[in-house]
């Protein structure tokens, strides 16, 4: 679903991100860690043609589309609806005046997305695949906690079709607990809705209960690429151990 070689992104003079591989394909998790300016975020934002005022080169494929050649109409088309991308606050994008049902059914249309049974049931239906209340359609966006507000995001990737998920830091804003509960929904989808994962976190601790494989990023570099469970039992490079130790 996702595939990228040889990226780079670079600001002026500085590359920012480098790299080399990274697959994602159905029903996987794929997680990019390290600390804060190491280049993740940018890497996320490549993979969906969004780092304007960058220079971009290397291969990027996601759901079948040349990213880094699409034309823009293209690149809006999968954006919308095959490949979802989940920010940090998505309350903060919420405009606070609409109710959430509102808001819904307005990308919906968009996109027009109807749904076999209506576009209400489709609405509740993707309410209950993130554990939400349908009764939640009814609020408005400061009604809602923060971990609803990322649910909801979720939901609303999903009832317009989202094949791939990318998530930049997307427990980050949220208590612990909450943090479980969207991991344990991201977790589900991949596994019931064969769902692909690009998850961007500096919490090792939380990547490690979802992700397939890992890459460490540092500088812009990836220092470390591999399984999970072998990055994080037997982590080759010096970095990927200075990130486990400072774990609690
Ligand atoms: P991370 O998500 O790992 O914290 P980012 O990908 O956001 O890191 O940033 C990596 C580096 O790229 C940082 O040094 C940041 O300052 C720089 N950077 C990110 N976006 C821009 C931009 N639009 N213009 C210039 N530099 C940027
Ligand atoms: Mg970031």
């Amino acid at each position: 679903m996702i595939s990228i070689r040889d990226l780079r992104v670079a600001y002026g003079p500085r590359v920012v991100a480098h790299v080399p591989a990274l697959d994602v394909g159905a029903g996987e998790c794929v997680a990019i860690v390290g600390e804060s300016g190491s280049g993740k975020s940018t890497t996320l934002l490549a993979a969906l043609g969004l780092t304007e005022g960058a220079t971009v080169s290397g291969e990027v494929s996601v759901c079948g589309v040349d990213v880094l050649r699409a034309r823009p109409r293209a690149l809006r088309a999968i954006r919308g609806s095959k490949a979802a991308l989940v920010i940090q606050s998505p309350q903060a994008a919420l405009s606070p005046t609409t109710r959430l049902g509102v808001l819904m059914r307005r990308a919906l249309k968009l996109h027009g997305v109807t749904g076999p049974g209506g576009i209400e049931r489709l609405m509740a239906q993707a309410c209950e695949a993130v554990m939400l209340d349908p009764m939640i359609l009814r609020r408005y966006p400061h009604e809602i906690s923060g971990g609803q507000a990322q649910r909801f995001a979720i939901a609303l990737a999903i009832a317009l079709g989202a094949e791939v998920i990318l998530a930049d830091e997307p427990t980050s804003a949220l208590d612990v607990t909450v943090q479980a509960e969207v991991v344990g929904v991201l977790r589900r989808l991949r596994e019931e809705r064969g769902l692909a994962l690009l998850i961007v976190s500096h919490d090792l601790a939380l990547v490690s209960t979802i992700a397939d494989r890992v890459l460490v990023m540092k500088d812009g570099q990836v220092v470390e690429a591999g399984p999970a469970e072998q990055v994080f039992t037997r982590p080759g490079h010096p970095y990927t151990r200075e990130l486990l130790e400072a774990l609690p």
